[in-house]
């Protein structure tokens, strides 16, 4: 990975819950699909993932769509856990995370690669038909809304494509149990198989 675009995302300062080794894996794992098809994340935020894959991409030639309300999720709402308080627009009583992800993809010259998709998973999938290479799932956390989305993307993901998952925790001790039971029902399937973990990083390899 580009010396560059570490020192870009550590000088920015870049908003968001990914690990160094989890954002290195994920614009590994979207190298090495060149050629399959473009890749796609659900739950952009800020664009930290986002500036992972689409460097990735920019290379590789594709595109990546970055899926995200930007509304925030229930932990990022006024009064929760991850609450953010410079990215909430109290003119509207509600999250907004646009601005900052447009500010940092435009910072970062990837105008060209990403194609921002603001609204629900669900809206996005509804008429999706393109056949993608990779897909990054770091949307809703709960167990309903994680299984919706690993099972409904995953069925658009190329034989030799890949299915990343943010978030794994296998004990309840360490965090919520919703990627990590999606994540399993999608290899339940048997058209995956389990690759190595990477930090709470889950990658599923299509057959
Ligand atoms: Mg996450």
């Amino acid at each position: 990975m580009h010396s560059r675009l570490k020192s870009f995302i550590q000088e920015q300062a870049i908003k968001g819950f990914l690990a160094q080794d989890e954002g290195e894996a994920l614009h590994a794992l979207a190298l090495s699909v060149k050629g399959l098809g473009p890749c796609l994340e659900l739950g952009s935020y800020c664009g930290l993932s986002t500036l992972y894959i689409a460097s990735a991409c920019a290379e590789v030639g594709t595109s990546l769509y970055a899926v995200d309300h930007h509304r925030g999720s229930e932990e990022h709402q006024l009064g929760e856990e991850y609450h953010d308080p410079d990215l909430y627009d109290a003119s509207i009583e509600k999250m907004d995370s646009f601005k900052e992800f447009r500010r940092n993809i435009d910072a970062a010259q990837l105008n060209d690669t990403v194609v921002p998709i603001v609204c629900s998973s669900a809206l996005a999938r509804r008429d999706w038909a393109t056949p993608l290479a990779m897909v990054f799932i770091d949307g809703g956390h709960s167990e309903a809304m994680a299984l919706e989305d690993c099972l409904g993307w995953s069925k658009h993901i190329v034989s030799g494509g890949y299915l990343a998952v943010h978030d794994i925790f296998e004990k309840p001790e360490e965090g919520g149990q919703g990627p990590w039971k999606a994540l399993n029902a999608v290899l339940a399937s048997g058209e995956f198989e389990l690759m190595p973990q990477i930090n709470s990083l889950g990658v599923l390899r299509k057959l």
